[in-house]
């Protein structure tokens, strides 16, 4: 049976329904377009890999054990930043990088 799910990623502000058949994505269609999504060719899918790129690189962390104090993602290049303490920097960039993933980790100083 086919179903449609209305989903807002937490990485951008689009809205985009999903169509969903015996639980298997087989229809995107945007609704809104956020600024950085709007014209972009195969836009749902982008924001779905920009979505998953950022909860594989937070999940990576968090079972390392790395408090991610912030993240976003910006720039024209989308790029996701993650803000962790000073002594926790090191090892999240070196745990990002050998999961592949394109990210930049900013260590803030506790407190600070
Ligand atoms: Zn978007």
């Amino acid at each position: 049976m086919k179903t449609t799910t209305r989903w807002r990623p937490d990485t951008c502000g689009c809205t985009i329904d999903q169509t969903w058949d015996d639980g298997t994505l087989v229809a995107s269609t945007m609704v809104i377009a956020c600024a950085a999504h709007f014209g972009v060719t195969n836009a749902p899918a982008c924001v779905l890999e920009e979505n998953q790129h950022k909860n594989r690189s937070l999940n990576a962390l968090e079972d390392a054990g790395i408090i991610v104090q912030a993240w976003r993602i910006e720039g024209a290049e989308r790029k996701l930043t993650v803000e962790v303490s000073v002594e926790q920097a090191a090892p999240a960039a070196a745990i990002l990088a050998s999961t592949g993933v394109h990210a930049r980790v900013i260590g803030k100083p506790m407190g600070g």
